[in-house]
């Protein structure tokens, strides 16, 4: 048994990509481990939101966790913001952070690329990602590729913290999945799928119809090759599907290429389409029920109670560690 932590942000609704890198593994992890599964809404922040999106957004997530098979009874799950030492030790963990090591970090590079105005709270946002995973001693992180930069610089911190104060943090491992730790843009799929991206046609959404989804992906970007195989450098848009496809399906994609050898796109796509349609569509209903039932709000006080208890402890201990405060 090991213990888990995973975040997601509540900046749109969740992508497919979001559920085959990270929330997919979730529900297999929960039944052997203890897991605290959080709905970061400080990290959200970092950039632009609107308040009234925001809230709803929240709610959502949460819905989807469970609607994906999050059990609550088994797991924590709970919202960042209820839980205010992911703050308090998150600005402790920016006083051991070099600015230059936060400057380095492709994700702040991407979001900033060509903004008039850039938030602090983007460059730190990495310690404060560090305080959300060390208050928990967690041991493992299960996320997508994109996060592994941060989580390496979690490690770096908590390291340096241990050294410097005392060794209070245990060292997280990184957990990312062999398939659809990458899933790309439909339309530009040299770049990774996500929720804030503003191209609609590029993205499929949790909560898209299966119509939508279907017409997602017979107009993704391929090539004009014919045919179906796995080649990320010269072929990265049916690269990016079978991804998807095996994901989604559980196949490997050797057996993908061998299946739809002589066949075209257009039946390829329909199949993938399928896949998509038959994850999504139970999680959705689910998603339907639950995201009107007052339950939710209940399950997220209950598992804002349980993180609490967990992250002020360790909170003392660092502030203990740092010399914060009084000795009581
Ligand atoms: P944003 O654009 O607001 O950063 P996002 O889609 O990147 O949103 P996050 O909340 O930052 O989503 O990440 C949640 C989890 O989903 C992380 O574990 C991350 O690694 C994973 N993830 C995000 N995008 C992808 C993707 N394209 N493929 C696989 N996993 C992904
Ligand atoms: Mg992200």
């Amino acid at each position: 048994m090991k213990t888990i932590f995973s975040g997601i942000q509540p900046s749109g609704t969740l992508t497919l990509g979001n559920y085959l890198g990270a929330m997919k593994h979730f529900v297999d992890l929960q039944a052997d481990n203890q897991c605290y599964f959080c709905i970061v809404d400080e990290h959200a922040i970092t950039v632009p939101q609107d308040r009234l999106a925001l809230r709803k957004n929240i709610k959502s997530l949460a819905a989807l966790y469970i609607a994906s098979g999050i059990d609550p009874e088994k797991s924590v799950l709970f919202i960042q913001s209820e839980v205010p030492a992911h703050t308090q030790l998150g600005w402790m963990l920016q006083t051991v952070s070099y600015i230059g090591e936060l400057e380095r970090m492709t994700q702040f590079k991407d979001k900033s690329d060509g903004k008039e105005a850039v938030s602090a709270g983007l460059l730190t946002y990495p310690p404060l990602m560090a305080s959300d995973i060390l208050l928990y001693n967690t041991e493992m992180v299960p996320v997508g590729e994109d996060q592994k930069q941060h989580l390496e610089l979690t490690r770096d911190l908590a390291h340096r913290f241990n050294q410097k104060f005392n060794d209070i943090f245990t060292i997280p491992e990184i957990s990312i999945p062999k398939v659809g730790a990458r899933i790309m843009s439909l339309q530009e799929p040299t770049k990774k799928m996500s929720k804030s991206d503003e191209n609609q046609k590029a993205t499929i959404f949790m909560l898209d119809t299966d119509k939508q989804i279907e017409k997602k992906i017979k107009s993704a970007v391929t090539d004009s090759d014919g045919v179906v195989t796995f080649d990320r450098e010269n072929k990265p848009g049916i690269s990016n599907l079978l991804t998807i496809y095996a994901s989604c399906t559980g196949e490997s994609i050797n057996q993908l290429v061998t299946k739809y050898e002589g066949k075209g796109y257009g039946e390829f796509k329909q199949d993938v389409a399928n896949a998509v349609i038959a994850t999504l569509h139970p999680i959705k209903e689910r998603y339907d029920a639950l995201i009107e039932s007052h339950e939710l709000d209940d399950l997220l006080d209950e598992g804002a109670d349980k993180a609490n208890f967990v992250a002020t402890k360790m909170l003392r201990k660092a502030k203990k560690a740092m010399g914060l405060g009084r000795v009581k």
